[in-house]
């Protein structure tokens, strides 16, 4: 299977490519010429297995220029017990309340409990396969432009793999002291961090163009490196995230919840657009989806999109308790647009560069057309974010991490305005225990501890759940990193850190 990229039809490469090299040269993100498309007895097959089982079919029938060794290794080195905890690193938790049935998929048992290790585990061993096939012999440079939870995510994943070196930006004040904690700590011989004085789109915005600097580039080829990406317009990150959603509904068909070919909704705490994609590709691949429901917090530019066909990113920047969807340009929505444009490059070269001169682009009809077929927008602010992880523990004993709970609240508004009550799997993205001090205040009036680990702590007390091991260890970890610089800084900086400034 081959992959395009989203802005020229023309380009034309491998999967180990389209991993290797992360994003197109143009700026386009990779995407596959076709879907593998799965009857109700092919998923079946699916149901019977585990895992891993699931993860190696589903990668391999996309990865067709990898060995089914290769693929193998890769899933039973990235999934295990030890590193999620069971031997099926997302279980499900259920609530039933009233008519609705939710499922509330928990993608957070990995080791920096958030749901970017599903595919932040995997991706280094894709990754260096990837580059092996296609660059022998050269060091891979990962560049990460992170809200929180990729950074620390990538970190883990890629600290100590040989043939790579990986360097992470953050927004100086737009993380949660857990998540700037979990990076300074970082441990590894060949990372880096650094914050940046700017929001998450300018870290991002200024690693996409260190990326297409051909001067840089350049000096890179001469040191026998190339850049890739972790970030989610990596199609590596986004294949491992296709492989849940169908694990998820096995999971409910074996649990009895529901029946094989049963439609189901999906609900996502949605920032970079990535995860709720991965359910749109499982979709077009036979996973019977009838909604996806697009949750945001009040950087609501995704929800606005959906109900108006407008995509308008000049509006005010909230930082939030839900750091991680602090985001006002959504790279992956990029690769819906190729989809839902009939795979139109020019189209969506057009857009995007509207999006990049004007600020803004609007979708024809038709692409509208099928925005209101499958997706419903909505968002939920701070106030009520916390106001539904103190419903959620006070009415269902669930304890809620505040991204989880802006899809819950939006859920909520979503069976409230339409009362299509069909059972819906909701990504819980991560653990509550990551932003102990907005969990804490929704669930308890007493008044905060002024530490962040004796939040956590409470937190523990309060609600007598376990506090992750990793989480726990951080109290305790020698920091590492401080550094930070100007935005306009980035490229020098990266330069400096690789030795070859
Ligand atoms: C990254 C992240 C999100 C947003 O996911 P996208 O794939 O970027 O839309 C939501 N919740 C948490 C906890 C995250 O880390």
């Amino acid at each position: 299977m081959n992959y395009n990229s989203t802005r020229n039809k023309e380009t034309v490469v491998s999967a180990a490519q389209a991993i290797a090299q992360g994003i197109s040269e143009e700026g386009g993100l990779f995407v596959p010429q076709e879907l593998p498309k799965y009857s109700f007895d092919d998923i079946k097959a699916l149901c019977q297995t585990d895992y891993r089982g699931r993860a190696k079919k589903i990668m391999g029938d996309f990865l067709s220029d990898f060995t089914s060794d290769e693929i193998s290794e890769s899933v039973d080195a990235a999934y295990t017990a030890e590193k999620f905890g069971s031997d099926n690193p997302c279980p499900i938790s259920y609530i039933e309340s009233g008519e609705k049935k939710m499922a509330l998929l928990e993608l957070w048992h990995g080791p920096t409990s958030a749901f970017k290790d599903m595919a932040l585990q995997i991706l280094p061993h894709l990754l260096t396969k990837s580059v092996k096939k296609t660059y022998d012999g050269k060091e891979a440079v990962i560049l990460v432009a992170t809200s929180g939870d990729t950074g620390k995510a990538a970190l883990e994943g890629f600290k100590d793999v040989d043939g790579t070196k990986i360097m992470v930006f953050y927004p100086l004040n737009g993380v949660s002291p857990m998540q700037k904690r979990q990076m300074a700590t970082q441990k590894g011989e060949n990372v880096n961090v650094v914050a940046i004085k700017g929001n998450f789109d300018d870290a991002q915005t200024g690693v996409k163009k260190i990326f297409t600097n051909s001067d840089i580039k350049e000096k890179l080829a001469e040191n026998n490196m190339l850049f890739s990406s972790a970030n989610s317009i990596n199609w590596g990150r986004l294949l491992p995230q296709i492989v849940y959603y169908f694990s998820a509904y096995c999971d409910m068909v074996n649990e009895g919840k529901i029946n094989l070919g049963d439609k189901i909704n999906v609900a996502v705490p949605t920032g970079n657009f990535g995860n709720i994609l991965a359910s749109f590709y499982a979709m077009n691949m036979g996973l019977p989806v009838k909604t996806f429901i697009c949750a945001s917090n009040s950087n609501n530019v995704l929800t606005d999109f959906i109900r108006t066909g407008t995509y308008d990113k000049k509006r005010q920047f909230y930082t939030t308790i839900s750091p991680s969807m602090d985001i006002l340009v959504s790279s992956n929505l990029e690769r819906l647009l190729y989809h839902l444009t009939g795979e139109n490059a020019e189209k969506v070269a057009e857009m995007m560069k509207a999006l990049n001169t004007e600020g803004a682009y609007t979708v024809d009809t038709e692409v509208k057309a099928k925005l209101d077929k499958y997706f419903w927008g909505g968002c939920c602010d701070d106030e009520n974010t916390e106001k539904t992880i103190g419903e959620l523990y006070k009415n269902e004993n669930y304890l809620a991490d505040t991204h989880t709970a802006v899809a819950v609240n939006v859920y909520d508004q979503y069976v409230r305005e339409t009362g299509d009550v069909t059972p819906v799997v909701i990504a819980s993205t991560a653990s509550p225990y990551k932003f102990a001090k907005a969990v804490l205040t929704s669930v308890s009036s007493d008044k905060l501890p002024e530490d962040e680990f004796a939040m956590v702590d409470a937190l523990s007390a309060k609600t007598g759940t376990k506090v992750p091991a990793p989480l726990a260890a951080l109290k305790d970890a020698e920091e590492r990193f401080s550094f930070f610089c100007e935005v306009d800084e980035m490229p020098q900086t990266v330069l400096n850190g690789l030795n070859i400034g």
